[in-house]
């Protein structure tokens, strides 16, 4: 296939992944591994919300949440301008929660709510939650991580090594600042630029067509941990003491996660839940432990915690990675308002020019 094609490829699976993953992932939020296995038994197909589901009541088999509804809407910011400009991701982020905001993180539908209420006569990228800490911002911004992808691909194509080298730095602070003001958004806090500039980081590397089966995971980890590091300086003195950056440190130090079983992975990262500290790292070591196979979602999703979030994350990791070759068939049809997902991602494609 011409690069074209495989990037097109790639990205249609990182969005129908992603979704997936939701959509799996969101009748067991916030249960544990034990509490799935249960009633459940080994997660492999979408189920309805449970009864009493405390986000999500009434979701149908197959239906993705707030995880999948404001990466489209990233998206579509993307698609009207060409770029990612704050204005319009808050716009977009305005007409889903107008949509429906079940299931949404409390960060991300208080500070809209805030930004709306005084609109235009703000800083929308200074109106964020000053705690903010869950995983609004990663499990949103993969798209910006593709459009970098690109960029770096053309650049690869048309410089010099030293004009490339050049223009990827350009291109990453423009992008740190771009990542920054989208988490300040809704979480204005070190963790929030951090994950988000992490998860740019760690799609970033699987759109890599160059890399080999032997060197994914050592790129991988220095990436996230960079981005991490990045992430952390832009923002200083916001009171938080843990540091993401840390978290991976420790976890993919001498490739110890590689060593681990999922039960030690879920207890090095308390339980994946939606604290960003624990569910990022934890799902980052989940597609690194198995980055070619849908296995690697159904292990996520069913190791318990932030399933939804956890899975939309992998699910987009190992769509960027893979293509839609590993999408089984049962799944992409069984996909809620599947036609969103693919005419979005098909039109951000397009205005890639893929
Ligand atoms: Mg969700």
């Amino acid at each position: 296939m011409e690069h074209k094609e495989i990037m097109r490829d790639k990205i249609m699976a990182m969005f129908l992944l992603g979704a997936i993953g939701d959509a799996l992932g969101m009748p067991v939020e916030v249960l544990t591994k034990k509490e799935i296995q249960e009633p459940f038994g080994y997660i492999r197909d979408y189920l309805p919300a449970r009864p009493d589901h405390k986000w999500c009541k009434g979701f149908v088999k197959g239906q993705w949440t707030d995880d999948t509804q404001l990466t489209l809407a990233i998206a579509r910011a993307y698609i009207i301008e060409k770029s990612f400009t704050i204005e319009h991701v808050f716009l977009e982020h305005v007409k889903e929660m107008e949509r429906s905001t079940a299931g949404w993180g409390g960060s991300t539908i208080e500070s809209l709510k805030r930004i709306k209420g005084v609109y235009p006569n703000c800083n929308i990228s200074e109106m964020g939650n000053p705690t903010g800490a869950g995983n609004g911002i990663s499990m949103k911004i993969a798209p910006v991580g593709a459009v970098f992808a690109e960029e770096i691909e053309n650049a690869a194509k048309s410089l010099e090594y030293c004009e490339y080298k050049e223009f990827v730095s350009k291109r990453e602070d423009i992008y740190l600042d771009c990542i920054a003001e989208i988490a300040q958004m809704t979480h204005c806090t070190r963790m929030g630029i951090a994950s988000g500039f992490a998860q740019v980081g760690a799609v970033l590397t699987c759109f890599d067509t160059y890399l080999d089966l032997g060197s994914v995971n050592n790129y991988f980890t220095a990436m996230v941990i960079n981005a991490a590091e990045k992430g952390e300086a832009y923002l200083i003195n916001d009171g938080m003491i843990d540091k993401l950056s840390e978290r991976f440190k420790n976890l993919f130090q001498d490739d110890a996660y590689m060593k681990m079983t999922v039960d030690e992975l879920l207890s090095a990262t308390d339980g994946a839940t939606c604290y960003v500290y624990n569910s990022l790292p934890f799902t980052y070591a989940m597609f690194l432990r198995n980055s070619y196979s849908i296995e690697t979602l159904f292990e996520t999703i069913n190791a318990g915690g932030d399933t939804d979030t956890n899975g939309a994350m992998v699910g987009s990791l190992l769509g960027a990675y893979n293509g839609t070759k590993i999408i089984p068939k049962y799944l992409l049809d069984g996909l809620w308002n599947r036609e969103e997902v693919e005419k979005t991602a098909s039109d951000f494609c397009d205005s890639l020019g893929l």
